[in-house]
């Protein structure tokens, strides 16, 4: 019989397969996944494994033997090159065919490409997977002056780790805030002082004119302004767009990634696309949206698993996400939407403290730091649609966790 093909081994690839057994589906499951690597965590790459504070061997989202005691048959090191959508089957670089009952895309994103010159130097590098960590973790530890080009969260989460390792850093963010797309002002205006205290230096609202090299290698970042930032390592985080090409080139509609409906189907039937690189209607941003978190790549998977073994829903799991920075641990609850009325629970200045952002009434969002007790209630209360004033939420002796239970 023909498989369910799972293209790309990432947190969604890996978790569809594993969510396809928890359903019983009980056909043939195929695994394709262009990294050499047992399918590991991406997370810690900016995180714990960066920083030597985690093994290669703590990475594995599964241990080796899983997919075959499971019956996933997998091909690592190999890579989907094409798509008949007619013949429903894929071509991979092997040269192999693999005819197809249905197609998971689960591609995930590659990074942005950056209008400016220099990126091809030795020391420039971005982030996304584990070679990617590697190449980084050897760079690191031969630099002295770093510059990280963008605020988001994994540049603040590398300029965090190197700052730890003693080393000179300043990150440049063209916007006016760090983070500016995710969180609000608050949380924002907090983690910019928090890495000012962590020694780095950091310069909002300019962009990048070039890289210099020497040699091959970088030596000096030119900025907007006319500033010039000596750099013998540079870590490019201006973000991700989905790994749309093998879908483009099959046809499927893609905007911001594959487009797909509220049960994860695209433009094709017979093909569903999860995880970082689905475009998905999404009820808690009101709209379409494409997220880059674990939740959403493994939430999307489960929702495909259930649809495949004939239990088909439609995907409505609550937005939440992490990032640690330093001691700081950063989480958010839902999605960041125009809100009207914010409130702050804890002590900003005891870098312990939720951001509560309600809209109208309701509450949309909620940023915690150091909080995980306000995370976890937060995530019950928005999910469930528990009802919460700005007053009670920002009262410390109101009991949020026996609210939310
Ligand atoms: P991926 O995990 O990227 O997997 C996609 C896989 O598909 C890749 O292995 C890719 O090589 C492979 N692939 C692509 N095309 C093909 C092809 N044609 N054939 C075969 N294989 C293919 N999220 C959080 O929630 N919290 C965090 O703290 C956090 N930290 C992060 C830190 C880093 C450094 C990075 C890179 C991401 C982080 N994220 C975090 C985001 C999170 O890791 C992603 O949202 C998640 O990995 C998305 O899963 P995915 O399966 O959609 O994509």
């Amino acid at each position: 019989t023909k498989p369910v093909v799972i293209v790309g081994a990432g947190h969604a690839g890996v978790q569809a397969a594993a969510a396809l057994r928890e359903e019983k589906y009980a056909g043939r499951i195929v695994l394709v996944g262009d990294e050499l690597h047992v399918p590991y965590h991406r997370p810690p790459l900016s995180k714990a494994y960066l920083k030597g504070a985690l093994g290669r061997d703590s990475l594995a989202l599964r241990g080796a033997a899983y997919y075959g005691n499971q019956g996933i048959e997998t091909l690592f090191g190999d890579r989907v090159i094409s798509i008949d959508r007619g013949a429903r089957k894929v071509e991979l670089a092997s040269n192999r065919e693999l005819e197809y009952e249905h197609l998971i895309l689960a591609v995930g994103a590659r990074a942005r490409p950056v209008p400016f010159a220099g990126t091809d130097l030795g020391g420039v590098v971005t982030l996304r997977n584990l070679d990617d960590a590697d190449i980084l973790k050897r760079e690191l530890d031969a630099a002295r002056h770093v510059v990280v080009v963008g605020a988001g969260f994994i540049g603040l989460e590398f300029a965090a780790t190197a700052r730890g390792a003693g080393k000179d850093v300043t990150i440049v963010e063209v916007a006016p805030r760090v983070m500016g797309r995710a969180v609000s002002p608050q949380t924002s205006n907090f983690f910019a002082d928090a890495h000012r205290a962590f020694g780095a230096e950091l310069r909002l609202n300019v962009g990048v004119e070039k890289i210099e090299g020497n040699a091959g290698r970088a030596r000096a970042v030119h900025l907007t302004d006319g500033s010039v930032l000596s750099a013998d390592l540079v870590l490019l985080g201006t973000g991700v767009v989905a790994e749309d090409r093998l879908a483009r080139d099959s046809g499927l509609v893609c905007e911001d990634g594959l487009v797909v409906n509220a049960r994860l189907v695209t433009s094709d039937p017979d093909i569903s696309a999860i995880g970082d690189c689905s475009f998905h209607p999404n009820v808690w941003q009101g709209g379409e949206v494409r997220l880059e978190s674990v939740q959403n790549a493994t939430d999307q998977a489960r929702v495909v698993a259930k649809r495949l073994a004939g239990r088909p829903v439609d995907y409505s799991s609550l937005p939440w996400f992490w990032s640690d920075q330093g001691d700081l641990k950063l989480q958010i609850a839902g999605l960041l939407v125009d809100s009207d009325k914010v409130v702050v629970r804890g002590e900003i200045a005891r870098r312990a403290f939720s951001v509560f952002c309600f809209s109208g009434d309701r509450l949309r969002c909620v940023e915690s730091v150091n909080r995980g007790g306000d995370h976890m209630a937060a995530r019950r209360i928005i999910g469930d649609n528990i009802a919460l004033s700005p007053a009670e939420a920002r009262d410390p002796s109101f009991d949020l966790k026996a609210h939310a239970t």
